[in-house]
């Protein structure tokens, strides 16, 4: 089967075998790319018209207990600046935030056991009662499946947790051995179970991924079905093992977030940081591949460094107003606009 079929096949079935997707990935030429990338338009298009949802992301503490070797906030990382907002500043954030029109919180933080199922739950609780119509996203990391079920009884909607890699040995190469990808997908299948909106994902071209790795990802996506799916390029932290790594290519990315949008046609699919980080217009060049979310950050400025997970991060001086303004700008500049509906995930 040529490059084309393939990509012909993904549209109509959603799968490809782990062969096809590995060699469309390692091989695909401009033109064939930018077949894949109207196919993956039109079908966002049809699904979210030119609508783009945005989620004010609140990172809310820079503590980890963690020791990922890709990642900024990894426990051994002494140079990280350690900091933990309050639940006072946390609900100043969805303040501004929803006077933003922002419908989602999305909070994220390193794995910071100060913040209990207690502290958590109380946070979320008081979220869903001054903002009932707004969705809380979580995104703090494995917990045990009561945790997560408390979570979600305290109204949490939606989780993200990206799987990172789908391949034992090369999860292996990016985590110490106390980390396992076997867990990683249980806390997914158990946040599914649960009833949260899930949210899954991986980075491109984090150090050892080959190109059947990445036909990997895409295998776990299809068959986890998530709701959501976080993908950008692997970008070298400077204070961590991989400083002296590649950055991943934007290019790949792109094509990677067109084959998610063939796969999972209503998936709710972000134009990551990562990837506006990596070129100057990413997140543009991802919306017309295929995504139709954008992130803008809502924490506190002067913390907006500190939650330094790769290097050279983008937004980290502006306030939130200057953020939503000029990714609405951005967004009408390629014929989309941002809306301020809830966005939450629909089977049609
Ligand atoms: N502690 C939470 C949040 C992690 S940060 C959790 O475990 O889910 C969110 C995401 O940032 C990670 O899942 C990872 O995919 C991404 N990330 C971390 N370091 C990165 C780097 N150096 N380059 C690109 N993405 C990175």
């Amino acid at each position: 089967m040529n490059r084309i079929e393939i990509i012909e096949k993904i549209e109509k079935n959603r799968i490809a075998s782990s062969e096809e997707l590995a060699y469309l990935l390692e091989t695909i030429t401009d033109e064939e790319l930018e077949f894949l990338r109207k196919k993956a338009q039109k079908t966002a298009l049809a699904h979210f018209s030119n609508k783009i949802f945005i989620r004010g992301l609140i990172e809310f503490s820079s503590f980890c207990k963690n020791d990922c070797f890709y990642c900024g906030l990894r426990r051994s990382n002494k140079n990280a600046v350690r900091y933990r907002l309050s639940k006072e500043q946390i609900l100043s954030c969805c303040k501004s935030g929803y006077g933003l029109g922002f419908r989602t919180f999305v909070l994220q933080s390193g794995e910071d056991m100060y913040f209990t199922d207690e502290a958590l739950c109380d946070i979320v609780e008081k979220i869903k009662s001054l903002y009932p119509d707004c969705a809380v996203t979580l995104s703090v990391g494995e917990r045990s499946k009561e945790s997560y079920k408390r979570l979600f009884d305290a109204g949490a909607d939606r989780y993200l947790l990206r799987h990172e890699t789908a391949d034992d040995e090369h999860y292996s190469t990016l985590h110490p051995s106390e980390m396992s990808l076997k867990n990683r997908k249980e806390c997914l299948y158990n946040l599914k179970e649960i009833g949260f909106q899930t949210g899954a994902g991986f980075m491109v071209g984090s150090p050892h991924q080959t190109y059947e790795n990445l036909a990997q990802d895409l295998l776990f996506l299809h068959e986890l079905q998530p709701q959501m799916c976080g993908i950008g390029p692997f970008i070298p932290h400077k204070d961590t093992p991989f400083a002296k790594e590649k950055s991943g290519s934007v290019r790949l990315t792109l094509a990677l977030l067109s084959l998610v949008r063939l796969m999972l046609p209503n998936v709710l699919l972000p134009a990551t940081t990562a990837l506006g980080t990596a070129d100057g217009k990413g997140r543009e060049k991802g919306i017309l591949h295929g995504a139709n979310v954008v992130m803008p950050n809502l924490s506190p400025t002067e913390h907006r460094t500190d939650y330094s997970l790769y290097d050279n991060k983008i937004c980290t001086g502006d306030e939130a107003a200057e953020c939503i303004k000029c990714l609405s700008g951005r967004m009408q500049s390629i014929g989309y606009k941002i809306v301020t509906d809830r966005g939450d995930y629909t089977e049609k």
